[in-house]
């Protein structure tokens, strides 16, 4: 089966035509959604029925968003976090934000009309990636300090249920320290999660055969991107020898706050290589349901 077919099985699943498209090109979308086929429901809404792209804020006009909020039904607000950082040889570098932006934006229709996804936050905390060319880093303070000012933003708006889902192992750490002073401050409820704390240590294998998540462009998230916007894998072979043959000056390193983590080793990054060959779009399309479900679920509460 081709990428093209899997995904639009995997689309036609979720009943929510065009999402996966939306993040690649408005017209893809368009023309997924003009074809008028009739999906399943979820919930009491026909999720086929609604423009994917009626729960992206920036895809709104002033009127749609005073409208929506007035109307009473709007209740939280999801910010995706992601990054623009390496992600092996066969990956783009909007991994990590694209794939956060398609949990937020699935669980916001699935949810509809009660949630609006924020635009991406599309730069993250990755200083040990800096010797790989096209990684970019922002500082922790820019970064919770970011995310905090879109909260503000939100809430002075009149949404007062804020979720962030984070598609970036290194934004974790930064976001669960930061998030009960946000809510403290706002005197809103403010969480966030990763979407993979959807998987429990003893699920990992339920959805990977390495049992490696989220690992790092590795088997589970080259999944997940086949499944998703199979466009941004590319085929290329793992050549160790190209690799190696730039350094970046002390000094550029230093101001970026480059460290070298351990576990981020040649010997990874090869591994990490040879184990996204176990990827199939297969195995993204059984896991993004079932982080969807799970962020839905957190959201659900938290709105009570
Ligand atoms: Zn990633």
């Amino acid at each position: 089966m081709s990428d093209q077919n899997s995904r639009r099985k995997f689309l036609k699943a979720l009943g929510t035509s065009g999402i996966a498209a939306t993040t690649v090109s408005g017209k893809a979308a368009a023309a997924e959604l003009g074809t008028g086929d009739k999906q399943t429901s979820l919930n009491s809404v026909n999720v086929s029925d609604i423009n994917p792209k009626k729960v992206l804020l920036n895809e709104l006009t002033r009127k749609e968003v005073r409208e929506w909020i007035a109307s009473g039904e709007l209740k939280a607000a999801i910010i995706p976090t992601g990054s623009t950082e390496q992600h092996n040889e066969h990956m783009a570098l909007s991994m990590d934000t694209e794939a956060s932006l398609v949990i937020s934006q699935l669980t916001a229709l699935k949810l509809y009309p009660k949630v609006i996804v924020t635009t991406p936050v599309a730069f993250g905390i990755c200083p040990f990636f800096m010797k790989r060319q096209g990684t970019i880093t922002i500082r922790e303070e820019i970064f919770t300090g970011l995310v905090y000012d879109i909260c503000c933003s939100m809430k002075t708006h009149g949404i007062n249920t804020i979720l962030i889902v984070n598609g970036h192992g290194g934004n974790s750490r930064a976001l669960r320290s930061s998030v009960a002073d946000f809510s403290s401050k706002l005197g809103i409820p403010i969480d966030a999660c990763s979407y993979w704390d959807s998987v429990s240590r003893e699920q990992r294998r339920e959805f990977t055969e390495t049992g490696s998540i989220p690992g790092h462009a590795d088997e589970f998230e080259t999944s997940f991107a086949l499944a998703a916007f199979p466009e941004r894998i590319r085929r290329v072979t793992y050549n160790e020898s190209e690799q190696y043959t730039w350094e970046p000056a002390k000094e550029d390193l230093d101001r970026v706050g480059y460290f070298d983590a351990k576990w981020f080793s040649r010997e990874f990054d090869k591994s990490s290589f040879d184990e996204s060959l176990l990827a199939t779009a297969e195995k993204g399309e059984r896991f993004i349901p079932h982080a969807v479900e799970w962020v839905s679920a957190k959201l659900l509460n938290m709105m009570g």
